[in-house]
C-alpha cells in the first residue's frame, strides 16, 4: 500500500504538481522554514507576496537575526498570528548563537526551537535536506483522513496519533522531498476543504471518503462552542501635526509586540479623557466594529480625540510614538490600526 500510494502521488506530481512557487526555488532550510511558518493558517496566494518581500529584506538567516523585532513585525503586518513572527525572529537568533548559523537537521533539535513543531521540522528535513521525515500539516491531515477513513477531529490526540502513524508509514525513502511537496499540493489543489476535484485525483480508486460518499464528514470538525464577547474603546489620539499616538503592546498576549491605539474600558472612558486632557472630535467618523479571535469577540469602538498636550501623555517614552500617516514608520501594526487608518485615509480623499 505504502509504495503504491507514494508512486501514484509522485506520478501525479510530476505531471500536475506546482513547481514554481517562490519557496520551491533556491531551496534551503531557511527558505523552507520561513515558507512553512507563513503557510500555517494562511493561503498560498496570500503568502507569496509576503514571502517575496521577506526574502528581499532578509535573504539570509543572519540578516533576520540582526533585524529588530519591530522590523520583522512590520513585514508580517496583515498576515496575522503574530506569535509566528516573534518565534521566527527568536529562532533565527538561536540558530546563529547556538548552531553557528547552520540549521540543525535532526528532528529533536529542530522541534526544540521556538515555533517549530513536528510537521514543520519534517518539512525542513525532507524538502531541504532530503531526509526521510513525515509531515502532517492541515492539508495533509485532510488528505489522509479522507483517503484512509480516519474519523474524528484531528485536534484530538488519538486522531492525530493515527494520522501521524499513517503519515510515517507512507513517507518513502526515495524522492522524499518531492513526495512531501506532492502531498501538500494534493491537499491544496485537489483535495480542498469544500468541493474536492476527485475526478482528477490519483487516489480516486482507493479513497475511503469518496467510496463511502463521506467527503463532507472527513476530517471531523471541532464542536463549536459559543465564545464570549468583550468590548473596548480605542483612542485615536491626534496631535496638532495630524499624527496619531500608538503604543507598543507587551510581547506576550494579544497582538504581542505590535503597535496599537491606546485602549480603555467603557466604564473608565470619561476619567481617561479628563486625566489626559483629551477632547473628542465633534464628528464620530469611524463606526464601531467587531474583531474576532479564536477564543473571543472584541467589540471595538474607535474614538477620535485631540490632545491639547504637545508632548506624550504620561507613559514609557520608548513604548509610545506619534505615527505619521504621510511618512509611516517601519513598525508592525495591529489589525484594527491598519483597518482604521485605511478608513481615515479614504475619508481624507477629496
Ligand atoms: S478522491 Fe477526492 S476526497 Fe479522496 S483524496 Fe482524492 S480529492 Fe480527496
Amino acid at each position: 500500500m505504502t509504495t503504491d500510494f507514494s508512486d501514484r502521488l509522485l506520478r501525479w506530481f510530476d505531471i500536475s504538481g506546482r513547481k514554481h512557487l517562490p519557496w520551491q526555488q533556491q531551496i534551503s532550510p531557511y527558505r523552507v522554514w520561513v515558507s512553512e511558518i507563513m503557510l500555517q493558517q494562511t493561503q498560498v496566494a496570500t503568502v507569496i507576496g509576503y514571502f517575496e518581500r521577506f526574502m528581499q529584506r532578509f535573504p539570509t538567516i543572519d540578516q533576520l537575526a540582526d533585524a529588530s523585532e519591530d522590523e520583522v513585525l512590520h513585514l508580517w503586518t496583515g498576515l496575522g498570528y503574530y506569535a509566528r513572527a516573534r518565534n521566527l525572529h527568536k529562532t533565527a537568533r538561536s540558530i546563529i548563537a547556538d548552531f553557528n548559523g547552520e540549521f540543525p537537521t535532526n528532528l529533536e533539535q529542530l522541534v526544540a526551537l521556538p515555533g517549530i513543531g513536528r510537521s514543520t521540522a519534517g518539512a525542513i528535513i525532507s524538502i531541504a535536506c532530503g531526509g526521510r521525515a513525515a509531515i502532517l500539516d492541515g492539508n495533509v491531515k485532510r488528505v489522509l483522513a479522507r483517503c484512509f477513513g480516519v474519523y474524528g477531529w484531528p485536534g484530538q490526540t488519538p486522531v492525530a496519533n493515527t494520522l501521524w502513524e499513517i503519515a510515517e508509514r507512507l513517507t518513502p525513502t526515495r524522492r522524499v522531498n518531492d513526495y512531501t511537496q506532492a502531498i501538500m499540493d494534493l491537499g491544496a489543489t485537489l483535495c480542498t476543504r469544500s468541493r474536492p476535484d476527485c475526478d482528477q485525483c490519483p487516489m480516486l480508486e482507493t479513497c475511503v471518503a469518496h467510496k463511502t460518499d463521506e467527503i463532507e464528514r472527513l476530517p471531523g470538525k471541532k464542536t463549536r462552542q459559543a465564545i464570549p464577547v468583550r468590548s473596548t474603546y480605542m483612542l485615536l489620539i491626534e496631535n496638532s501635526e495630524g499624527e496619531f499616538l500608538l503604543e507598543k503592546r507587551p510581547s506576550l498576549g494579544l497582538w504581542g509586540g505590535l503597535w496599537g491605539f491606546p485602549e480603555t474600558e467603557p466604564a473608565l472612558l470619561d476619567a481617561v479623557l479628563e486625566n489626559q486632557a483629551l477632547e473628542p472630535v465633534a464628528a464620530q467618523v469611524i463606526l464601531p466594529f467587531r474583531h474576532t479571535f479564536t477564543h473571543f469577540h472584541l467589540d471595538i469602538t474607535p474614538l477620535h480625540v485631540r490632545s491639547s498636550r504637545s508632548s506624550h501623555p504620561i507613559g514609557e517614552p520608548d513604548k509610545l510614538i506619534w505615527y505619521d500617516l504621510q511618512a509611516p514608520q517601519a513598525i508592525g501594526l495591529t489589525r484594527p490600526v491598519t483597518r482604521i487608518f485605511a478608513q481615515l485615509k479614504g475619508l481624507q480623499k477629496p
